[in-house]
């Protein structure tokens, strides 16, 4: 993934030792053809599970997400952050710690779109503590849906949530693995 490590040295902005400001290429502004890259890989890695549909958060796993449906043949279903107290009986609802903004959410997916017979390819932008993959893989558990695996964009391995959910037998796939954002220098690994 040589082409995408260039990407994030070159437009990526490391805020802390911690956090990555990516909004010039996953999480504001995306490059179409950058994404489309990203889903054609996703898709290779998982074309053999019979995947049968692709589950994301919004907003900013949506645009990969997309992008790996669109090569499976398969449609996309994002969780949404609730933002309203109407109970919507149909909802499989999750209560997740944000990441970047300190606070926690409430994410939803309808039982209209992940049911029992599905076989769910999870894709996310990046992931950090695996607060967000967690409250999303306990819905497709909830639904009765098979989760094939989760893919990531970036994974960084200094924080536990790539390396916790594969101690769970979760099949975790990332683009890149960022090892350290010490001294504001981005290391891969
Ligand atoms: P987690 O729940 O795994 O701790 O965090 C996952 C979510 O927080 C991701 O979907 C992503 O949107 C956001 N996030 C985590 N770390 C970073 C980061 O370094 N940079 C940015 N831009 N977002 C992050």
């Amino acid at each position: 993934m040589e082409w995408l490590k260039e990407r994030i040295i070159k437009e990526g902005v490391v805020l802390s030792e911690q956090v990555l400001k990516l909004d010039a290429l996953l999480t504001h502004q995306v490059d179409p053809a950058l994404i489309m890259e990203m889903g054609r890989e996703f898709a290779a890695r998982f074309k053999e599970s019979g995947v049968t549909k692709v589950v994301t958060l919004e907003s900013s796993g949506i645009s990969v997400a997309f992008a790996a449906a669109f090569e499976l043949g398969v449609p996309m279903v994002f969780a949404r952050r609730k933002k309203t107290l109407l109970a919507d009986p149909d909802a499989l609802c999750e209560r997740v710690p944000s990441f970047t903004k300190g606070i926690v959410t409430d994410i939803m997916v309808s039982r209209q779109f992940i049911g029992e017979h599905d076989k769910v390819l999870f894709i996310d932008d990046i992931i950090a503590n695996g607060d967000a993959a967690r409250g999303l893989i306990k819905i497709i558990d909830r639904a009765g849906a098979e989760l094939i695996g989760l893919g990531v964009v970036i994974e960084k391995s200094f924080q536990a949530g790539a390396r916790t959910l594969r101690e769970q037998n979760v099949h975790v796939e990332s683009l890149v693995t960022i090892s350290s954002l010490e001294d504001g220098k981005i290391s891969f690994s």
